[in-house]
């Protein structure tokens, strides 16, 4: 055997085991069927502005080890996630602070906006159950019919009756002027663009790009002695139980010759009517400016379109739902039978893992391993 371990996939996960393996001594080949390598991080420079190809990436993070893990391999700038909503027009500051609730309801002060909370909760008693009962007990309905449930339903496809509550507890909720939208210690974009921290992790190790692991399994099993893949659960197992649902996403770039379109890297366009769930405007992950700090005089914009996934679309988000969590655990017995590979990552492991979340997994993984 040629190599100690064939990693699957250069995304995240990827690049940190095969950093960490190379690093205690061992052989690696990284491989990804895609042109390029790190994965749904993966940044493009266009007209000076790094452009994030899978959609929008904010490190965020309160886990010092995976901080200061990330920090070898890049410098981080200190930008820091602050979305705007639009609804109809109307325009909302994300997430649920004092400036959210000053523009739905004309309170001044924390114990009003408290108070109007608390009366709209009332229409929920008991453990709320679903998506829409966990949005209405944390916000109440005027918050959730404008800024939750045509986004959360064009994001998921889903109704939010339907959707585990979970997925809404991401999100703050707080009687201050902070819209800071992660709970995070330390928040950054890599200087540079993801692609850059990603080659540094990379760095000193052989990758084959546009290289289809699935489709000459045997033939690339056979170069390792073990095995680290991170594609979907499913797919590897040809789909022999059944598919898991993703959602997967579509962006529509548009380069634009004006310096400023909306003012804000994120807007999330919250209405039901609007096709598209937010547009990203990129410079602004970097301040506008270019790698000299000159302003930019164009910009790039991202219009995503959330959709089911299908055969042939890129996988980017697990359905966390009961019917495919059942699936999953089913896919993850047949996971612990096969010998010699590891299932890791967003798809690997069927988890809607967070970029630092992903480290620390892969980190883990790597201490119980390596030897
Ligand atoms: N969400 C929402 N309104 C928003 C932004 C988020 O209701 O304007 C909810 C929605 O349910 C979504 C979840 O919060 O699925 C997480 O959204 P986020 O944008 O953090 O997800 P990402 O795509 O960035 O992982």
């Amino acid at each position: 055997m040629k190599y100690d371990y064939l990693v699957v996939g250069a995304g995240l996960y990827g690049a940190v085991f095969a950093h960490e393996a190379k690093k205690a001594g061992k052989s690696v080949l990284v491989i990804d069927k895609r042109p390029n390598i790190a994965g749904n991080v993966y940044t493009e420079e266009i007209e000076g502005i790094n452009v994030h190809k899978y959609g929008a990436h904010i490190f965020h993070t309160n886990n010092k080890k995976v901080w200061e893990y990330v920090t070898q391999f890049a410098e981080f700038n200190r930008f820091t996630n602050s979305p705007v909503a639009n609804y109809k027009g109307e325009l909302f500051s994300l997430p649920f602070n004092m400036y959210t609730f000053n523009k739905m309801w004309g309170v001044v002060t924390p114990e009003e906006a408290a108070a109007k909370i608390e009366e709209q909760r009332k229409e929920i008693t008991g453990e709320p159950k679903n998506l829409e009962e966990q949005a209405i007990s944390l916000v109440g309905r005027d918050i959730y019919e404008k800024l939750i449930k045509g986004y959360t339903e064009k994001q998921w496809g889903r109704d939010c009756k339907e959707l585990p509550s979970f997925i809404i507890k991401r999100l703050p909720v707080r009687l201050t002027f902070d819209n800071n939208y992660f709970n995070a210690l330390y928040q950054g974009i890599p200087v540079g663009g993801y692609t850059g921290m990603v080659a540094n992790m990379l760095k000193g190790i052989e990758v084959r790009l546009n290289t289809d692991y699935l489709a000459n399994k045997a033939e690339l099993d056979a170069l390792a002695e073990k095995v680290v893949y991170t594609g979907p659960i499913d797919a590897y197992f040809g789909f022999s139980l059944g598919t898991l649902e993703y959602r997967s996403v579509r962006f529509e770039n548009e380069l634009l010759d004006k310096p400023n379109f909306q003012g804000n890297a994120a807007v999330n366009y919250t209405d039901r009517e609007t096709p598209w769930t937010r547009i990203i405007e990129h410079k602004w992950f970097e301040f506008g400016k270019d790698k000299n700090g000159n302003d930019l005089p164009k910009t790039v914009i991202s219009r995503e379109y959330s959709s089911e996934w299908k055969p042939g679309d890129e996988p980017y988000y697990p359905v966390n739902d009961e019917k495919n969590g059942a699936l999953y655990a089913e896919y993850r017995k047949l996971a612990e039978a096969e010998k010699n590979i590891i299932f890791g990552g967003r798809l690997g492991e069927y988890k809607y893992y967070d970029m630092d979340a992903v480290i620390a997994a892969a980190l883990d993984k790597c201490e119980e391993e390596i030897k």
